[in-house]
């Protein structure tokens, strides 16, 4: 799970939760989503350690520090996909929405965005391996401390994981990397190759943005169907592959014998 660090800038796994009992952002009322928030925040102050942390409700923070913490990376922004605004679930914005994070930013939760909740470990560098580390065990303490006060995450036997956008459903996991591929962004099967490692791509400031400097997000394309460590997992491999093709490249070489089957 250490990967060269020429190519890959920083590590992210986050993960959607909604609370069991309450409705999610198309039908939730102003006071249910408050409840959600206090829940959460009751639940995060018992972290303790690197895990520790504060809460940051949007509505006390300055445009300044909100524009801040968005351009590196740690914040959402108000959503605009169709998925949200049709459904009217961006109603009462900012009301209840924020971000809390530990002191060193590696471990955060939004509250409010497009879930009740989001589970968010990263760090600068390659290590994937300690980037989930964090996330499994700051989401476990997070379980323990909620049942502590009688509550739970929404999960179904046959679904797993209940979450806003069925395309979370099941794990929720979306485990990324910021990885910058100056020659093989410019192959022409650059796209079906990371489908075909069934991988994703997006822009360097997320969903529906365009990359600066070839540095793409790229991460696992599905959430359902394989546990949390297979997905993480087929993100490592596909991201080796990725950098053992761009460094074909960088010497001149062809790449054919590297794609994935059917490319
Ligand atoms: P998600 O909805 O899965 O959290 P988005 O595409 O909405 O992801 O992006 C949210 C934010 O996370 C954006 O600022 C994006 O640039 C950032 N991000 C995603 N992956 C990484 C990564 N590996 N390193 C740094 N920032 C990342
Ligand atoms: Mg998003």
């Amino acid at each position: 799970g250490n990967l060269d660090e020429k190519y890959v800038k920083s590590c992210r796994i986050r993960t959607g939760r909604s609370v069991r009992g309450l409705c999610l952002p198309p039908s939730i009322s102003r006071a249910e989503r408050r409840e959600v928030e206090q829940v959460l925040v009751d639940a995060l102050a018992g972290l303790k350690g690197d895990l520790a942390g504060k809460y940051y409700p949007l509505l006390k923070m300055t445009p300044q520090e909100e524009k801040q913490l968005i351009e590196d990376h740690f914040l959402f922004q108000k959503p605009t996909g169709h998925l949200m605004t049709n459904s009217n679930a961006v109603r009462d914005w900012p009301d209840a929405r924020g971000i809390w994070h530990n002191n060193e930013k590696t471990f955060l939760i939004w509250v409010n965005e497009e879930d009740h909740c989001r589970v968010i470990s990263m760090q600068q560098g390659g290590d994937m391996k300690l980037t989930f580390e964090r996330f499994s065990r700051g989401l476990k303490e997070i379980e323990k401390l909620m049942k502590s006060k009688g509550r739970e995450f929404m999960w179904s036997e046959r679904l797993g994981f209940l979450c806003t956008c069925p395309t979370n459903i099941g794990t929720g996991l979306r485990c990324s990397a910021h990885i910058q591929l100056k020659k093989l962004a410019k192959h022409p099967k650059f796209d079906a190759i990371v489908v075909g490692l069934k991988l994703q791509k997006r822009g360097t400031a997320g969903e529906h943005t365009a990359a600066v400097d070839d540095i793409y997000d790229i991460s696992n394309a599905a959430r359902l169907k394989s546990s949390e460590r297979e997905f993480v997992q087929l993100v490592i491999d596909g991201l080796k592959k990725l950098i053992e093709m761009e460094k074909r490249l960088e010497e001149g070489k062809s790449i054919d014998d590297l794609l994935p089957p059917g490319v």
